[in-house]
C-alpha cells in the first residue's frame, strides 16, 4: 500500500526550518522584524505599495470588510463555489451575503451573475480566484466602477498567478492570501491583504491590532501614552509565520512552476478519458493550479471517492457550495439558488496536486482513477 498521497500540503526544507530556529533565538518572537520583512517581500512580489499580516486569511479577510465599509444593511457578493470564509467575513461585520451563480467553464463566479444580483444595497464584491485561476477582474473592476463597490478579492488560491501577465493583488482594491499549510506558500496559519489604498491601509494596521493608533510623542502625556480609538482585534501575525514566510516566498515561483507541469501531465493523461471533464483555463490567465479538479460526466462521484481513498489517494471535494450549510440555510437561503454551482458540485472530484507530488504518484493515481471510473 502507498503511503497517503494528500490533495495538498506543504514543502518544507531546511531553510525554512532554519529561519525559525533563528527567529527563536532573536529577541522578537511577535511583531519584530521578520513582520515587516515579510510584508514588504510580498508587496513587491505582488507589485502594491501596501502589505497588512494578519494571523490567518480569514482574520484578513476580516479586516478588509471592516476597511471597506461594510456593515448592517449592506450586500455583498460572492461565488457559492468557495470555502466558508469568504462569506463568513461579510457577516462578522453585519453584512447581507448575496451569492452569484459560477461561469460553467471556469468555475469562477460569473460577471454577468454579478451583475443580474446589483441592487442600491450593494455595497462590494468578493470574486474568489478559486483552485488558483484568476476571476475575469477587469470586467468585475469595470462593473464595480459603474456601481461604486468595493471588490476585495479572495486570493487564498492564486498568490502568484497572473491576470493578462498582471499578477493577481494588481488589480482588485484590496486581495487577499492566506498561507495555511496547503496554500501556495505556508506560514502555518497565515494571511495578508495587499492594496495600493493608504486609507484601508491605515486602517487594517490598526484593525489588527485591538483598534489601539499610535499617537506622536507629547512631553505633556508621556512617553508611554497611546490611543485606542476604535474597537479592534488581535490578529497579528508572529515573527516566527512570517520568518517562515520570507523563507517560503523566495520558492513560490518554483512551487508554482511544479504545480503547472503536474496539471499539464494530469491533463495530457485525462483529456481523452471518456467521462472525464478537465479544468479550463480563462485565455490570458496564468494559474497558480492550487488544486486540479475535474468533472465526472457519468461516474457515481462517491463510489470513484471511497475507491480512491481506500487506495490511499486522498482525493477531495472543493467545496459544498456555501449556503447549503445549515447556518446559512437557517438565514433563509435556499437549494435552487445557484443551479449552474449545485450542478457542478454533484460532479466535482479534487485530485491531489502539490509540490511534493511524484512522477509515481501520478501514474498511480491516474491508472486508479481510469480503472475506477470505467468499472
Ligand atoms: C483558505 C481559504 C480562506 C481562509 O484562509 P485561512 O488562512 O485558512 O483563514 C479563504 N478563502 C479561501 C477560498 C480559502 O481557500
Amino acid at each position: 500500500m502507498v503511503e497517503f498521497i494528500s490533495y495538498g500540503r506543504q514543502s518544507i526544507d531546511g531553510e525554512d526550518i532554519q529561519a525559525v530556529v533563528d527567529t527563536l533565538r532573536s529577541p522578537y518572537l511577535t511583531q519584530g522584524p521578520k513582520v515587516a520583512e515579510f510584508e514588504q517581500a510580498v508587496a513587491d512580489y505582488v507589485g502594491v505599495k501596501y502589505a497588512v499580516s494578519f494571523c490567518n486569511g480569514t482574520a484578513a479577510l476580516h479586516g478588509a470588510c471592516s476597511a471597506a465599509g461594510i456593515g448592517e444593511g449592506d450586500e455583498v457578493i460572492t461565488s457559492p463555489i468557495t470555502f466558508a470564509a469568504s462569506a463568513n467575513c461579510v457577516r462578522y461585520v453585519g453584512g447581507t451575503v448575496v451569492f452569484a451563480d459560477i461561469d460553467a467553464t471556469t468555475y469562477n463566479i460569473d460577471p454577468t451573475e454579478i451583475r443580474k444580483n446589483i441592487t442600491a444595497k450593494t455595497k462590494a464584491i468578493i470574486p474568489v480566484d478559486f483552485t488558483g485561476q484568476p476571476v475575469d477582474i477587469d470586467e468585475i473592476m469595470t462593473i464595480a466602477k459603474e456601481h461604486n463597490l468595493v471588490v476585495i478579492e479572495d486570493g487564498a488560491h492564486s498568490l502568484g498567478a497572473t491576470y493578462k501577465g498582471r499578477k493577481v493583488g494588481t488589480t482588485a482594491d484590496m486581495t487577499m492570501f492566506s498561507f495555511h499549510p496547503v496554500k501556495p506558500v505556508t506560514t502555518a496559519e497565515g494571511g495578508i491583504i495587499v492594496t495600493d489604498n493608504e486609507e484601508y491601509y491605515k486602517k487594517m494596521l490598526q484593525f489588527r491590532s485591538h483598534g489601539i493608533e499610535q499617537v506622536p510623542y507629547s512631553p505633556e502625556k508621556g512617553g508611554w501614552y497611546y490611543e485606542m480609538t476604535d474597537l479592534g482585534y488581535n490578529y497579528r501575525m508572529t515573527d516566527l509565520q512570517a520568518a517562515l514566510g520570507v523563507s517560503q516566498l523566495k520558492k513560490l515561483d518554483t512551487f508554482i512552476a511544479k504545480r503547472q507541469e503536474l496539471a499539464e501531465h494530469y491533463n495530457q493523461a485525462l483529456v481523452n478519458v471518456e467521462g472525464i471533464k478537465i479544468p479550463q483555463q480563462l485565455a490570458n490567465t496564468k494559474s497558480g493550479w492550487h488544486l486540479y479538479m475535474i468533472q465526472l460526466e457519468h461516474a457515481n462521484r462517491k463510489e470513484v471517492f471511497n475507491a480512491m481513498r481506500a487506495a490511499n489517494i486522498g482525493v477531495h471535494v472543493h467545496y459544498i457550495p456555501v449556503y447549503w450549510h445549515p447556518y446559512y440555510r437557517d438565514l433563509g437561503y435556499e437549494r435552487g439558488l445557484c443551479p449552474v454551482a449545485e450542478a457542478w458540485y454533484e460532479k466535482a472530484l479534487t485530485l491531489p496536486l502539490h509540490p511534493g507530488i511524484t512522477q509515481e504518484n501520478m501514474n498511480f493515481i491516474i491508472e486508479k482513477l481510469e480503472t475506477t471510473i470505467h468499472d
